[in-house]
């Protein structure tokens, strides 16, 4: 197998047991059904979104047990959280570099690729924070439903 399969090539649930095995992390059926949710959802949902979509294919998953599985996913960076802020921590299947349009009323976060933004310069001021690994750009703003209902 390649060892530089994209995010996409690979189907979630082979990507979770491979990731998982590598870990020592135990495969299990609930484990695999919130990757592929979160993997197949392209809306950063929160911990109740995966949830609610995951319940109804098994019904004795709790909200602990899909919070816990979802930082167990980061903890195998098969997907990242999305900054703080005043609603719960959104969830994000899309590893590869992108950038996020984000609506400042309903919290809806897209996703967008763009190579200028990735090589966007850095102010020097930076290097005092650390070793910078990547760039990743937030746009604030209404999105298309939310605007339409404002107009
Ligand atoms: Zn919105
Ligand atoms: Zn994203």
């Amino acid at each position: 197998m390649t060892p530089e399969l994209g995010p996409a090539s690979e189907p979630p649930r082979a990507r979770f047991t491979r990731a998982a095995r590598r870990a020592g992390v135990k495969v299990t059926p609930q484990r695999l059904e919130i990757f592929a949710e979160v993997a197949s959802r392209t809306d950063h949902p929160d911990a109740e979104g995966v949830f609610r979509a995951v319940r109804e294919r098994l019904p004795a998953v709790s909200l602990d047990t899909v919070y816990r599985t979802l930082w167990l996913l980061t903890d195998l960076g098969l997907i990242t959280t999305l900054g703080t802020r005043r609603e719960s921590v959104r969830f994000d299947a899309g590893t590869s570099l992108h950038h996020h349009y984000v609506c400042t009323a309903c919290g809806l976060t897209q996703d967008f690729e763009s190579p200028a933004l990735d090589a966007i310069p850095l102010p020097e001021s930076v290097a005092a924070f650390g070793v910078p690994a990547r760039t990743q750009v937030e746009v604030l703003g209404l999105c298309a439903a939310c605007h339409a209902e404002s107009a």
